[in-house]
């Protein structure tokens, strides 16, 4: 088990185990380091179920290797990280996808050469045995499972409002909308909690527009939202809660009024 090479403190472990209704996500002093870089540093706190939380923080905060430690990309330094009650703290990445944490990524990592529809698609495979990377070389499951696996994927194409360019090639699309591509590969596996890296960079008004009702639709269907974002209207709008980080700290937490009249948070951004 992967989680020996990270320090558990026993005090964490009942503070968890003493929780009556797990929460979707609870991270324990999570800290990072890349070389002398201190990517995280002791980062704490909870996610409730079907919130909408956004985490934000200047360039550099650590709030891309926030994403990448939860989901399992990098292992941490230190800290623990509890899903629904389980322990996931240093478990592979498909591991933790399996268990119902999505993920979009900031540059998005589609297939060029596979249409809207297999792109979508990819998120269905992934969570059969068939893997991303077999989705990517086009090994197809047994036909029933395709058929099923075509009409799911066509279903999240037509919840982001694209179903109309499914046979399209996903080069064909501008960034805004290949960003939604890349959501709908993420719900393709089905998340409890969705991970969104930077949704907005790159999306006009109309579809910020579309993403918050995609957003409220999700919660509505049960899932939980955490956010990483530079465009603070939209943080503000949306979030029900705002984590600040600045050089790998949780400088400040809580509704989006306090953080933005906090004066750690605008002295961390007017430093930038
Ligand atoms: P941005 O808003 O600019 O995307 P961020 O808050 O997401 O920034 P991270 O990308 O998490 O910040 O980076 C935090 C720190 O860790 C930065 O100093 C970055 O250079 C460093 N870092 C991140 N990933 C790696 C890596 N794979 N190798 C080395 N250093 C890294």
């Amino acid at each position: 088990m992967h989680t020996s090479k990270v320090l558990v403190h026993n005090r964490d472990r009942s503070e968890i185990e003493s929780e009556e209704n797990y929460l979707p996500l609870n991270v324990l002093r999570l800290s990072k380091r890349f070389g002398g870089i201190h990517a995280l540093n002791e980062v704490t706190f909870n996610i409730e179920e079907k919130s909408i939380i956004s985490l934000i923080g200047p360039n550099g905060a650590g709030k891309t290797t926030f994403i990448n430690v939860v989901t399992g990309t990098y292992p941490p330094e230190a800290g623990m990280i509890y899903f629904q009650g389980q322990n996931i703290t240093g478990l592979p990445a498909h591991k933790i996808a399996s268990l119902g944490i999505g993920r979009t990524f900031q540059l998005q990592e589609l297939f060029l050469s596979l249409t809207v529809l297999e792109n979508a698609m990819v998120g269905c495979h992934t969570r059969g045995r068939a893997g991303m990377f077999a989705a990517g070389l086009r090994i197809h499951p047994a036909k029933a499972d395709e058929k099923r696996l075509r009409e799911e994927a066509m279903e999240n194409l037509k919840m982001i409002g694209l179903e109309q360019r499914a046979s399209d090639s996903i080069s064909s699309l501008p960034l805004g909308e290949r960003k939604l591509v890349g959501m709908a590969r993420a719900l393709g596996m089905r998340p409890k909690l969705l991970m969104l890296d930077e949704p907005v960079a790159g999306l006009a008004a109309h579809e910020i527009e579309n993403l918050v009702r995609l957003i409220h639709s999700l919660i509505d269907r049960g899932l939980t939202l955490f956010i990483v974002e530079h465009n603070m209207p939209f943080v503000m709008s949306i979030s029900e809660r705002v984590i600040v980080l600045d050089e790998g700290f949780k400088i400040a937490e809580g509704p989006p009024d306090d953080v933005r009249a906090n004066e750690k948070v605008i002295k961390a951004y007017l430093g930038e």
